[in-house]
This record gives structure tokens, sequence and C-alpha cells, in this order.
């Protein structure tokens, strides 16, 4: 299985870091992607890509939360380490107009920006949008990058909206919320191609159930792909096949 999208960097992993990410190797998960959020998280990012060259893979960008007043500074230091260390994607990026609307425009920017970036350096993005789908899409247009492909991460919007991201060239990424009684997950899932789905969990984000509200961790998500399993009526192994290889693709 391939984690797509976990900050396992996050401090809340401090006391047990290496026993988490043991649990995660030894149920299967091969391979963790590492979204970034902003300057002051690199650090820690870095050293679990070096410490697990082939498992724990990063991403660089800056994530919409983070962009402030400074965020011209931030994505200089963004673009110095995309020219001296590898990366597997520019994330997480986008648009989030959930908590605070003061820095829409900054917002708008950054993400045009990365978008820049991840044509210049040839890689994907990890999008994080939240109550921003459409905002997000106009950018995508705006941008104009037929080469332009991703992830749209913890993906938990309408059919509509799912069919406009898989036409835009992008997977959906799907988390915790899958098992949320009221993810609204189950009513879009069994009208998509498994060829269109990747799966993560956002650690330390959105526990599955029954662990909803709690820690979340890599090793969740082998719940969330018997959930999606579940919903789309087909084994585990096949979504875990298949997810995998989407993953994998991306990749290349
Ligand atoms: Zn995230």
């Amino acid at each position: 299985m391939i984690e797509t999208h976990a900050h396992i960097y996050d401090e809340v992993f401090t006391d047990d870091r290496e026993e988490m990410l043991n649990r995660a190797f030894a149920a299967g998960i091969s391979e963790i992607w590492m979204p970034n959020c902003a300057s002051e998280t690199i650090a820690g990012m870095m050293d679990l890509a070096k410490k697990y060259p082939s498992q724990c893979r990063p991403m660089m960008g800056l994530h919409p939360c983070y962009v402030k007043g400074d965020f011209e500074k931030e994505l200089y230091i963004i673009e110095e380490w995309l020219n001296k260390e590898k990366f597997i994607a520019i994330g997480e990026i986008g648009v989030d107009l959930f908590w605070d609307k003061t820095f829409i425009q900054q917002q708008e920017v950054a993400f045009l920006t990365q978008c820049a970036l991840a044509k210049k350096h040839n890689l994907w993005i990890d999008i994080h949008s939240r109550n921003a789908f459409w905002e997000t899409v106009a950018l995508i247009e705006k941008n104009a990058d037929s080469n332009l492909k991703g992830i749209f991460h913890c993906f938990t919007g309408t059919l509509e909206e799912a069919q406009k991201a898989i036409e835009l060239n992008f997977l959906l990424g799907i988390g915790g919320v899958a098992t949320f009684k009221n993810g609204g997950l189950d009513k879009i899932l069994p009208h998509i191609d498994l060829k269109h789905i990747v799966l993560e969990t956002d650690a330390p984000y959105l526990a599955p159930v029954p662990y909803r509200g709690k820690r979340n961790e890599p090793i969740y998500l082998q719940m969330i792909a018997q959930k999606v399993a579940d919903m789309m009526q087909v084994s585990v192994g096949a979504v875990i096949e298949q997810t995998s290889l989407n993953a994998t693709k991306l990749i290349q």
C-alpha cells in the first residue's frame, strides 16, 4: 500500500515516531508520502526522508493555511529547496476558505506560483482545497498547463466535483472521511472508477472510525482501504492493487 498523504514529521509523533512507522511498514505500507506545510516543517520532514529514503518520500510546498503576509519569503525558501533536493511533488498547495479568508488573494498567487514551480521541476501537485473546490478549479484552468496532474487530497466533494477533478487529470485522495457516518463518499465512490483513486490518512488528522477524533497514523490506511472496498463492492485486494498502481504512475 502507498500512503499518499501523512504528516509523520508532526510533533504529536515525537515520543513514538519510530514505532509508529515500523507498525505501518510491518502492515504492508511500502511508502509514506509527506506533504510539507511551511518552512518550519521542512527540517523534520527532511530528517525522515534521509532516515528512510525509499519509504518516506517528501513533497515541497506551502500549505494554503500557512499563506500569510510573508508568503513570498516562504515561497523563496521552497524554491531553494526544490533546487537542491529531490522531491516527489509540490505539496500541499491550494486554497482554504474554511478558516480564514483574510489572505485569499495571497493564497491564489501562492498556488499559481507553485503550479509554475511544478512545471519547471516536472512534478505533480498535491492539492489541499477546503470550501474552495471551484475556486481551485478556476485557478487550475487559469494556469492552463495541460500536463499538470496530481491529487485532490482529502477529497470529500460531490459527484460533479469528482468528475471535474478527473476531467482535469487529477486523482481523488480518499481518507478517513470515507469511514464517517455523514462523510458523503458513499454517494460518490460507487460511481467512480478505481483508477481515479489513491489512499491517504492525512495523519495525524482525520482518523477513521473507530478512532475518529484521536491521533491518526498511517497504519489506519488499512481501514480506509476496507471501507472503500465495501462502498465500491470490490475486494480490498483489488482496492490496494489499483490504488497503489495509480500512485506509482504519478511518480514515474
Ligand atoms: Zn495534509
